[in-house]
């Protein structure tokens, strides 16, 4: 199963009032959370269980109970607002961090923060992180989870653009995509169209001015890479 998209109308409507340049970050930390609600109970249908009885106050009974042990792997800083969700939805997973900025002018993803053990301790990883822009990050973090042992992995985004899903699957062709929507293109600036803008200022409150608006002035080397991947995409 390669990517797929929530046709579900709630994941439509939630995400249309997360798009809105008007909504303000308490609101649109709330949708994220609620979005990601619904777009992880999707990306987890196919879990495997395992049969456990159970010991209702009648009688016992057969129950399951999910099997693989889950890591939750939110990319810094955007995909902290979806690890709430994900932990009410599996309490008992294990939260792992890897710090993954994007070079503005190259868009290329550069690590600075990565604490996994040596070895594997979960073995189905969910990355979670609101937009699959040009999918390096993405790739980047498949290849450092892939190395620690993860024996299975989805990426988990709220938008995703066409550029990032082919670098992505390119680069991981076993990895499970969920989108609450895919978008048309990327910007010569590197952000998801329509998209929503930049999804860690719009949840943090950081938006710093025009200068940082999407559209706004992008290096010659961004806009580079953003012909490079759309070249790709076509070819
Ligand atoms: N990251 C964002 O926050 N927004 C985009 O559109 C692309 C990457």
């Amino acid at each position: 199963m390669p990517v797929k998209v929530s046709q579900h109308p709630l994941v439509a409507h939630k995400l249309a009032i997360l798009r809105d340049r008007t909504t303000e970050p308490k609101r649109f930390r709330e949708l994220v959370r609620e979005l990601t609600w619904l777009l992880g109970y999707e990306a987890m249908a196919d879990l495997a269980t395992r049969e456990r009885t159970v010991e209702t106050p009648l009688e016992p009974t057969t129950g399951a109970e999910v099997e693989p042990r889950i890591g939750l792997v939110p990319v810094l800083r955007a995909g902290l607002g979806m690890v709430d969700a994900m932990l009410e939805l599996i309490p008992t997973a294990e939260v792992w961090h890897i710090g993954l900025y994007r070079d503005e002018r190259t868009l290329k993803p550069v690590e600075y923060y990565n604490k996994l053990p040596d070895a594997a301790t979960v073995q189905l990883c969910l990355i979670l992180d609101p937009m699959l822009a040009t999918g390096g990050s993405a790739a980047a973090t498949v290849d450092i989870l892939k190395t620690w042992g993860a024996a299975r992995i989805k990426q988990l985004s709220l938008i995703g653009a066409p550029e990032g899903v082919a670098t992505l699957e390119g680069a991981h062709p076993d990895v499970d995509i969920h989108l609450a929507a895919l978008d048309t293109h990327l910007n010569e600036r590197g952000y998801i169209v329509p998209g929503l803008g930049d999804a860690g200022d719009r949840q943090f409150g950081t938006f710093a001015g025009p200068a940082s608006e999407p559209g706004h002035g992008p290096s010659d080397e961004t806009a580079e890479v953003v012909r490079r991947l759309q070249r790709d995409l076509r070819e």
